[in-house]
């Protein structure tokens, strides 16, 4: 069947004037040319370092940023060919989740409006359908429906993400993009709302892009798992064996970094030996040659593909051609 998101050859790139008179044009190729599918009912991660173009790439599907290139097909639509009122259209199936749902929060809106506007926006239902809904999702995003008369300020940061998870479901969506949704909260909260989020996709037949720089987060919630670095894929595999026998250098080296933990049980963005090299200048050949201890002569000159290696895995490492 047909995949729900199609992304193909996905590019991006970023331009700003530097020097004195904005004479010196830097671009940075933040993604670089990106192909993925996804199939309904999955959950694909995307995971990699702080920079890696991961969550440029899902707001370039959600199209809250402009892509240079390339093509992305959602249910059976090229979103790129769209004009406002239809991309309009399609985000009541494809719905989003930030990092910080309390900057996303107006803290002046008692929790039920905010609820309800999704709802308001695509024109949905009567007024007692929609009071009717939000109740519902309050409930299976675990909530009595009475709270829903607070404001954001009175739920703790776990709670409000779960109001922010709420919020996308609202309009009964096919397709949810998550970028870092667990990344500010404690580690007994982020189990919760993993596992909030693993359930309300069973009831809900979701499909989610999961997008986070934390491998053990990723790893409890996906079925495959995309590695990015520097705006292109290193690696695709399905969890299991990703994390198992990982196939790329890149991937071995975010697997065996250590992230340091801090006294409150947070931890720290993982750390590579070499310093990620300068976006606005990319090493030639393989992006990965400045620090990958497997690097050939070859690697400084050519960049490898995105090769085929086995049982639906692939890597873009000269190491497989
Ligand atoms: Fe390392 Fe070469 Fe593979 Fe790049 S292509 S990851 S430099 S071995
Ligand atoms: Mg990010």
């Amino acid at each position: 069947s047909q995949p729900l998101l199609e992304i193909e050859d996905l590019r991006k790139v970023y331009t700003s004037h530097k020097g004195l008179l904005g004479q010196n044009k830097v671009e940075v190729t933040a993604v670089d040319g990106i192909r993925l599918e996804l199939k309904a009912g999955e959950t694909l991660g995307i995971v990699g370092e702080s920079g890696c173009g991961k969550s440029t790439l899902g707001r370039l599907i959600a199209r809250l940023t402009e892509p240079s290139g390339g093509k992305v097909t959602f249910d059976g639509k090229a979103l790129f060919q769209l004009n406002q009122n239809e991309m309009k259209s399609v985000r009541r199936d494809m719905q989003m989740v930030f990092q910080d749902p309390y900057a996303s929060l107006n803290p002046r809106q008692r929790v039920q409006s905010i609820l309800e506007e999704p709802l308001l926006v695509h024109g949905m239902g009567s007024k007692s359908e929609r009071k009717e809904r939000v109740a519902e999702v309050m409930k299976v995003a675990g909530f009595d429906p009475d709270l829903g008369k607070r404001y954001p300020h009175q739920f703790s940061g776990g709670q409000r993400q779960r109001i922010g998870i709420a919020r996308a479901l609202m309009t009964n969506p096919k397709l949810i993009i998550a970028d870092e949704p667990v990344s500010a909260l404690d580690v007994s909260i982020q189990a919760q709302i993993l596992n909030l989020l693993k359930e309300l996709q069973s009831k809900f037949s979701l499909t989610y892009l999961f997008i986070s720089h934390d491998l053990g987060v990723v790893r409890h919630i996906s079925d495959r798992v995309a590695v990015m670095y520097l705006g292109r894929l290193a690696e695709l595999s399905d969890c299991e064996s990703l994390y198992k026998d990982p196939l790329h250098p890149y991937t071995e080296a975010l697997l065996s970094s250590v992230p340091v933990a801090e006294p409150a049980g947070r931890k720290e963005p993982i750390v590579i030996k070499g310093d990620m090299p300068n976006p606005a200048d990319p090493p030639k050949g393989c992006a990965f040659h400045t620090r990958c201890p497997k690097v050939m002569s070859m690697c400084k000159e050519v960049r490898p593909e995105l090769y085929p290696v086995k049982d639906g895995r692939f890597a873009a490492c000269h190491l497989y051609a």
